[in-house]
Formats: C-alpha cells, structure tokens, sequence
C-alpha cells in the first residue's frame, strides 16, 4: 500500500481539461484500495494569487464540489482543505530555514511568474517550501505530477534529505509519479485548455452558456456544408472524439468527410454528448454548490484525520530540530 497525494488549486471553475486530464484519473487512483490516498484544496497557495474572499471561499466549493461530483470518495480519500491543517505552514517555516535561498532563486515557475503576474509577493518565491510542507507533513511516498511541478518535487527531496542527513530520519522520501502528457485537452481556440487562457468548457454550466460556448468559441474553418471535412485539423471533431465511444466517433468522422455534414451539425452533436455523458456530475456538482454545509462537513472530516498524521509528523520534527 503506497501513500499518495494530490494537490489542486482553488484558482477557478474546473474545466473539461481539469476533468479528463487531473479529476478523473485521481479518482480512480484514490479508489483503488492498493493506495492509500490524501487529496487536499490547496487553498493557502491560492491566496498568491486571489486577493478577493469571496472568491477564494467560492472556488474552494466549486472545486470540492466538482471532485465530490466526480465519485472522489470521502471514506477511501483523505479529502481536506489545506487551511485547516496549520501544521502546515509551521511545517514550511522549518522548511524555508534549511533551504537556500539561491536554490529557491532557480524555480522556473517563479521566473515564469515573475514575467506574467502583476503581483509578484513573497509567498510566489517561497511556494515551493509550501509544497514541500504538503508533502512532508504526511509522510507522502507518491505524488503524481506534472512535468511543470516536477522541479518543485526536487526541491521537495532536496530539503527532505538537507534535514535527514542533519537529524537523522526525520522525514520519508517522496518519488514523482510523472504523468501522461500525452492526454492534452485543446481548448476552443485549439491550444490547450487553461483557466487562464480564456478557452475553457465549463461543463458545469447552463446548457443555454454551454451551447453558446460551443457555437461561438469553438473555432471551425469556412469550408461549406457540402464539402467534405477534414478531421485531423477540427477542434470540435478532436472533443467529440475524446468523450465519445469510439463508433460514435468514426461516424462522425465519416460524415464529415462525406460532405453535407457541417460544423454547426457537429456542434450540436457535441453539445448533446457533454449533457449525456456528465448529465450525473452535473447534477451532483449542483447539489453540492446548493449542500455547502455537507461540503463543510466532509472536508472538516478530512481535515481531523489528516490532522493526525501532521501533528505526529510535526512533534517528531519539532523535536529533532530542537523545538
Ligand atoms: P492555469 O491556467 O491557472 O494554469 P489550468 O487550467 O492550466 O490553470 P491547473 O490548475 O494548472 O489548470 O491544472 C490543474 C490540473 O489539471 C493539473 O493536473 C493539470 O495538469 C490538469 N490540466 C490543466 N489543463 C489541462 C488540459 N488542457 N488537458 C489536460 N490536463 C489539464
Ligand atoms: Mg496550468
């Protein structure tokens, strides 16, 4: 049995992306009993970025709200809030004091953020010691990520062994699960789907905002309904595909390379898939936007168990330090 942990920001809705390429895989990952799993709304790392509270407050419900949607079960995942755990952030001050600042200096993501973020503050430099505080805290042994966060895990190693070799097993080593980039979900506009490129499917709103989504972002080129379609370059072909069965798929393939068959048909195709195939999420999602208190509840459930593996973890740390 391995122990696994997954963070997700609270910097937003979570999209079609979000779902296919993180959610989905998650869950099935955390319900399978070989894995002992955590999984937690990393809302303290948010506020490096969301200055407004209500915000903050809304994008954690919609993003518990979407994972609960999606089958995360409470009673095999240790599901919480990242705020409800300040062992957490003494954790990270520990942490901060045995990193070096010229290693911190070399994150990618905090250069890469410097260059496009308004607010560059302090907690973007020291993100990297949050994460590792995540991580360490409850003695994580997997932690699936992303190329783009695979050098936070480094640095994650790299202050975990700094105090081991001090203290003396102090803390267990996490690995990277690297995972598929192959599974990139293209946003309307072709290029990835990203809360912050202004591309995304929220298949969690109104079928009237979804189909005004899909009609009018979706980009199709201007060939005419009679002429045949080619697919290989069609976003809406590329989405169809990726939610529907694979007949479903290769005939509107062969439809489109018929000819007769236009995009606007292929649109309504889609539309009718999404509401279809997340017809029980989307009902779920609501209910739970509506249940805020059941949300409050789980996480809170979560927050005292994990509660008890960062205290314990945290008094053995205390300790060697010398606190
Ligand atoms: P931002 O624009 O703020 O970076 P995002 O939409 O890219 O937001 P993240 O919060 O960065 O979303 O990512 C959350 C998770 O969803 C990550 O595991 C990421 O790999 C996955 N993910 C995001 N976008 C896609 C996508 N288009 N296809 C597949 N997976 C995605
Ligand atoms: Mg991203």
């Amino acid at each position: 049995m391995a122990r696994i942990l997954t963070g997700i920001q609270s910097t937003g809705r979570p999209h079609l992306g979000n779902i296919l390429g993180a959610i989905l895989p998650a869950v099935k990952m955390s319900n399978d009993d070989q894995n002992d799993s955590f999984l937690f709304i990393a809302d303290m790392h948010s506020i490096t970025q969301i200055k407004n509270s209500e915000e903050l407050k809304s994008n954690t419900y919609a993003v518990a709200s979407a994972w609960l949607a999606f089958g995360l079960d409470p009673t095999k995942t240790v599901f919480y809030r990242q705020s409800d755990i300040p062992e957490c952030t003494e954790l990270a001050w520990y942490l901060n004091c045995f990193f070096p600042y010229q290693r911190l200096k070399l994150s990618h993501s905090f250069k890469d953020k410097v260059n496009r973020l308004g607010d560059v503050n302090s907690g973007l430099f020291v993100y990297p010691m949050l994460m590792a505080a995540d991580i360490l805290l409850y003695d994580a042994e997997r932690v699936p990520v992303g190329r783009d966060q695979l050098q936070h895990l480094e640095m994650t190693r790299d202050v975990a062994s700094r105090i081991n070799h001090k203290y003396k097993d102090v803390f267990i080593m996490p690995e990277p699960i690297l995972q598929k980039e192959s599974m990139l979900i293209p946003g309307t506009d072709g290029k990835k789907m990203s809360k912050s490129s202004n591309n995304v499917i929220d298949v969690f709103s109104d079928v009237k905002t979804l189909k005004k989504v899909i009609n009018k972002n979706i980009i199709t080129d201007t060939i005419p309904l009679e002429k045949p379609k080619n697919t290989d370059t069609s976003i809406v072909y590329a989405l169809y595909k990726l939610l529907a069965k694979p007949e479903e798929a290769e005939l509107m393939a062969s439809r489109l390379k018929e000819g007769g068959y236009g995009w606007g048909h292929a649109k309504k195709e889609l539309l009718s898939l999404i509401i279809e195939r997340f017809k029980e999420p989307r009902e779920k999602f609501n209910y739970y936007l509506d249940h805020q208190d059941e949300v409050d509840e789980i996480l809170s459930n979560g927050a005292k168990k994990a509660r008890i593996i960062a205290s314990s973890t945290l008094s053995r740390v205390r300790k060697k330090i010398g606190l």
